[in-house]
C-alpha cells in the first residue's frame, strides 16, 4: 500500500518527485527512494521517513528531468535499505517502483535466478525489473508487456530505462494509478492529490491498462492487446492548500476542526446522486453496505437509520467477510463505503458482488479512484483531502450522506421526516459548539486517559459510536480499547473492570437508551470502575466526569458525539507524544488484502 510517483518534463525531476511523494506518505512510510535518468540511472533510497532520508542523503539532488519515486509499506521483505524501492535489473539499466503484491513472485524469482539473474532485495517487486530486462529486445514498451504477461497479482508500476530516456512507462492492475497532464510535462501518482500542486487535469488508469508517457503526451493502451485507448480527462476541484496544516499542530486536529464545514458540504452535495442511491435501495430485495474500519462504523449507524426511518432491512458487513457470508444475486445491492476508493477489501467485495450479478454503488471521497470506476452508481462525499491516517471529517461526512439517503428513502415511502430533517441541518452548528469544548476535552484526556485499557460503551445507534471511539483511541495512542453495547458488558467483559480500566459511556439526551446506559454506568461504578461520560443536553451524575454536547435528537447524536471521542483520542495521543498523523504500522488506504 505504498505510494508511487513519476515525472517527465523540463524541470529537474527529483525535487518534483520528492514534493509529490510527501503527499503520499500517508500510504506508507517505512522507506523511500527516487530514481532519475541523466546520463545513466541515479538512485537514492533508504529505510526511514521521507524527511529523515532527505536530511541524510538529499534525495532532491539527483540530476535529470525524468524520474520515479516510492514511499513503502513493506509486504515482502523487511524494512531495510536494500528492500526500499526503486529496484533495478542486473545491468542497472531499468528501474522500477511498485505498489501491490506479485503473487507468483517466488516461482518467477526462482526461474530468473536459474537463468543467471542476481537479486539484491527480498521483495516481490524486484522480479519485475529482471523480467523486463529479460524480455528487452530493443523496445521498453514491448518488454513491459511481455513481462506483465508472466506476472500475477496486483500492481501499480512505474518503469524507467536508460535505453529510452525520453519515456516513462506505467501499468496498473488493482492498485491505483493516475496520470497528471501538464503542459510540456507529465506526472504520475497513486492519487490525484500527489500532483495537484502542478496540475488539476487527471486521467485515472483502469485495471489492465498501461501508459507510455513522454513530456508531451500520454498514450494509454490495453496490456493484453496493445490497443490504444481513448481516455477522458477529469478536472479535479480540490485545492492544494487543503494539504497544509495552517497552524494546527497535526492534520488530525485541523481535520477535526474542519467538520462543521465538511458536514455542510455533505449536506448539500449531489442531491440527484443521493436520490438515485435511495431509489436503488428501495428497489433492491437485499442491501449490503460493505466497508472497513471507520467506514464500517458509519455503515453500522446507517443500519439504524434505515430501520427506524424507513423500515428497510439493510446490513453493514465487514467487506472482507462479504464473500463468505453474503447472499448475493441479481436482486441484491452492494454499497461499498470507502473514503479513498481504494480499500482492497471493499473493492474485492464490490467485484465479487458484480460477478454475482448484483448492482453495486459506492460512497467515496476520492474522485477518480477505483471504487468510482467500478460502481454502477457513485455518491461523492465532497470532504476534500484528508491527510491524517486517522479518519475524522470523512467519517462524519459519510454519516451525513448516509442519513440524507435514509431521509430521501423515507420521503419516497411517504413518511414524515420533517423533524429529523431539520435536526440534521442543525448538525454543523452543534458540531461547532462541541468543538468549543476542545480545552475541556483536553483536560479530561490529560487527567483520565493515563491507563492502558479502555472500554467504550454505547446503546442503540450509539453502539457504533462506541466502536468508532475505541478505534480512534487505539489506532493513534496504541492503548487497548474496545467498544461494545452496554448490554454486552455483563456477558464477560465486566470482569475486567478495575482502577486500571477506564470506561467511556456514550449517553443520549433522553429516552430508554439513556436510562439503560446509565444502569450500565452504575454496574461499572459498583465494581470500582471510573467512567467518563460523553453525553448530550445534561451530565450523567453517576459518571466521574462528563463532556456534555448540546442536546440533540438521538438519531443524529452519532454525528454530534464524533468530535468528542476524536478529540479525546487526539489529545491522549498528543500527550503521549505519538506520531498522530502517521501511527505506526498503519496506512491510510489499505490497498492490500
Ligand atoms: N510488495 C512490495 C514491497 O513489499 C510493495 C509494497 C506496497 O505496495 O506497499 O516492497
Amino acid at each position: 500500500m505504498c505510494g508511487i510517483v513519476g515525472y517527465i518534463g523540463r524541470k529537474k525531476a527529483a525535487p518534483v518527485i520528492l514534493r509529490n511523494l510527501k503527499r503520499l506518505e500517508y500510504r506508507g512510510y517505512d522507506s523511500c527512494g527516487i530514481a532519475t535518468l541523466s546520463s545513466g540511472l541515479n538512485i537514492k533510497k533508504d529505510a526511514g521517513r521521507i524527511d529523515e532520508i532527505q536530511k541524510k542523503m538529499k534525495l532532491d539532488n539527483l540530476p535529470g528531468s525524468v524520474g520515479i519515486g516510492h514511499t513503502r509499506w513493506a509486504t515482502h521483505g523487511n524494512v531495510s535499505r536494500r528492500n526500499a524501492h526503486p529496484h533495478v535489473d542486473c545491468k542497472k539499466e531499468i528501474a522500477i517502483v511498485h505498489n501491490g503484491i506479485i503473487s507468483n513472485y517466488a516461482e518467477l524469482r526462482e526461474e530468473l535466478i536459474k537463468r543467471g539473474h542476481v537479486f539484491e532485495s527480498e521483495t516481490d517487486s524486484e522480479c519485475m525489473a529482471h523480467l523486463i530486462e529479460e524480455n528487452y529486445e530493443g523496445g521498453i514498451e514491448k518488454a513491459l508487456r511481455a513481462a506483465l504477461e508472466k506476472v500475477k497479482g496486483t500492481y501499480a508500476l512505474l518503469v524507467l530505462s536508460t535505453h529510452e530516456p525520453d519515456k516513462l512507462l506505467c501499468a496498473r492492475n488493482e492498485s491505483p494509478l493516475v496520470l497528471g497532464i501538464g503542459i510540456g510535462e507529465m506526472f504520475v501518482g497513486s492519487d490525484v492529490a500527489s500532483f495537484l500542486h502542478f496540475t488539476k487535469k487527471a486521467v485515472p488508469l483502469d485495471d489492465g491498462e498501461y501508459a507510455v508517457i513522454t513530456e508531451k503526451e500520454c498514450a494509454v493502451k490495453e496490456i493484453n492487446s496493445g490497443r490504444m485507448l481513448e481516455k477522458e480527462i477529469l478536472e479535479i476541484t480540490w485545492n492544494e492548500e487543503a494539504a497544509e496544516k495552517e497552524g494546527y499542530e497535526h492534520f488530525m486536529l485541523k481535520e477535526i476542526f474542519e467538520q462543521p464545514q465538511t458536514i455542510i458540504n455533505a449536506l448539500h452535495v449531489y442531491p440527484q446522486d443521493i436520490r438515485k442511491l435511495a431509489e436503488m435501495i428501495r428497489n433492491s430485495e437485499k442491501v449490503y453496505f460493505a466497508a472497513a474500519g471507520s467506514s464500517l462504523h458509519a455503515a453500522l449507524v446507517a443500519e439504524y437509520w434505515f430501520s427506524q426511518l424507513c423500515d428497510k432491512f439493510v446490513v453493514a458487513v465487514d467487506a472482507s467477510e462479504l464473500m463468505s457470508k453474503g447472499v448475493i444475486d441479481k436482486n441484491t445491492l452492494v454499497i461499498g463505503i470507502t473514503q479513498s476508493g481504494e480499500t482492497y477489501d471493499t473493492l474485492a467485495a464490490m467485484r465479487h458482488a458484480k460477478n454475482k450479478g448484483a448492482r453495486i454503488a459506492a460512497i467515496v471521497n476520492v474522485i477518480g479512484s477505483t471504487a468510482t470506476r467500478l460502481a454502477d452508481h457513485v455518491v461523492l462525499q465532497g470532504s476534500g483531502i484528508e491527510i491524517s491516517v486517522c479518519a475524522t471529517k470523512t467519517f462524519t461526512s459519510q454519516l451525513t450522506i448516509l442519513m440524507r439517503t435514509a431521509i430521501e428513502l423515507a420521503e419516497m415511502l411517504g413518511r414524515d421526516v420533517e423533524k429529523i430533517k431539520s435536526e440534521l441541518l442543525e448538525t454543523p452548528a452543534r458540531v461547532e459548539e462541541v468543538l468549543r469544548l476542545n480545552e475541556e476535552i483536553k483536560k479530561v484526556a490529560v487527567k483520565y486517559f493515563r491507563v492502558k485499557n479502555y472500554i467504550y460503551i454505547g446503546k442503540g445507534i450509539n453502539l457504533p459510536s462506541a466502536l468508532e471511539g475505541a478505534l480512534k483511541l487505539k489506532e493513534i495512542t496504541y492503548n487497548h480499547a474496545e467498544g461494545m453495547s452496554g448490554g454486552m458488558l455483563k456477558h464477560g467483559t465486566i470482569s475486567l473492570i478495575d482502577r486500571g480500566m477506564k470506561t467511556v459511556a456514550i449517553v443520549p439526551a433522553k429516552g430508554e437508551n439513556r436510562t439503560k446506559i446509565i444502569s450500565n454506568v452504575q454496574e461499572v461504578k459498583a465494581r470500582g470502575g471510573v467512567v467518563i461520560g460523553i453525553t448530550s443536553g445534561k451530565p450523567v451524575e453517576q459518571c466521574d466526569v462528563n463532556i456534555v454536547a448540546p442536546e440533540c435528537d438521538e438519531l443524529i447524536s452519532p454525528i454530534v458525539f464524533a468530535p468528542i471521542y476524536q478529540l479525546l483520542a487526539y489529545h491522549t495521543a498528543a500527550n503521549l507524544k505519538r506520531d498522530v498523523d502517521k501511527p505506526r504500522a498503519l496506512a491510510k488506504s489499505v490497498t492490500v488484502e
